[in-house]
């Protein structure tokens, strides 16, 4: 099987740029028949609670969790790159990430929008701007997303330095060594969009971020691999806004699925994932 990609997008901006993003992207996501995961900030899912239960309805995208204010579950600490400038700066970048008792409010807040707006909680969560090791040094907050209910992680998003690119060659891991094997890491590779793919690699100006996305997708059919692809709602405000900003994602999908490569929601990996290792494994203890 040549590559699987578990295309997440952040919803996350409670502003024009979200609706827009949702009417624009909902459309081309139909057209091309391509299952998706639209991580929501629980502002954003409060703001345009119509607009997400259409498309809850709609049954191809998947709505999940991005907290309910875009609270750092970690502080990330930028070492950046000689002759780079990430968020304005050069050097070093600090993000600080929240307390444990505000992580835990504003999760449970972020739960409380999904219960009273679609009828449900979310199972998946990105947590933002992602981490290193994802939230593997972290059991005190493993302990507080599974009691949220998240099964799905997408946590893991920056190299030893807090920067990108993930290599494809760190791969999607259930969280067992923590005592959470139903709890499954899937990662955010490479470069969490262009933005961040012109500030750590400053490629030439006229190169194109299509370009470097399908040599991507040829590493991953190449390897058999899993992609865990990110983009943004920013710069979606209008039609014109949205076909600027995320021409990409049209042509990156019919490059991939022109390789032979399979899409996935967040939840139908998972499931996938679940079943292939009850398939395979041996019974094993539940930590709880
Ligand atoms: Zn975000």
């Amino acid at each position: 099987m040549p590559g699987t990609v578990v295309f997440g997008i952040d919803v996350e901006s409670a502003a024009e740029d979200a609706a827009g993003f949702a009417r624009y992207a909902a459309e081309l996501f139909s057209a091309l028949d391509t299952p998706v995961t639209w991580y929501l900030t629980g502002k954003t899912l409060e703001r345009y609670p119509e607009i997400f239960q259409e498309i809850e309805r709609g049954g191809l995208i998947d709505l999940q969790a991005h907290t309910y204010n875009h609270l750092l579950l970690k502080t990330v600490l930028i070492q950046i790159p000689a002759g780079r400038v990430v968020h304005g700066s050069t050097g070093w970048f600090l993000q600080r990430g929240g307390t444990l008792p505000e992580i835990e409010e504003d999760l449970d807040r972020c739960q409380r929008v999904f219960a009273d707006v679609l009828g449900r909680r979310a199972t998946a969560l990105t947590t933002p701007w992602g981490y290193y090791r994802g939230l593997g040094d972290r059991p005190d907050l493993l302990e507080i997303v599974y009691q949220q209910g998240f099964r799905v992680l997408r946590s893991f998003g920056r190299d030893a330095r807090d920067g990108q690119p993930v290599p494809l060659a760190w791969q999607p891991f259930p969280y067992r060594v923590q005592g959470y094997p139903d709890l499954l890491e899937i990662m955010i590779h490479d470069y969490q969009d262009e933005f961040y793919w012109r500030a750590f690699a400053a490629p030439p100006d006229k190169a194109s971020y299509v370009d470097h996305l399908k040599a991507v997708a040829q590493q991953v059919a190449t390897g058999n691999l899993v992609w865990s692809l990110c983009s943004h709602d920013s710069g979606s405000g209008t039609r014109e806004d949205f076909a600027r900003t995320k021409g990409w994602f049209r042509e990156v999908l019919h490059y991939a699925k022109g390789l032979g490569m399979q899409f996935l929601t967040a939840t139908q990996y998972y499931q996938a994932v679940m079943a292939a290792s009850l398939a395979t494994e041996e019974p094993h203890v539940h930590h709880r």
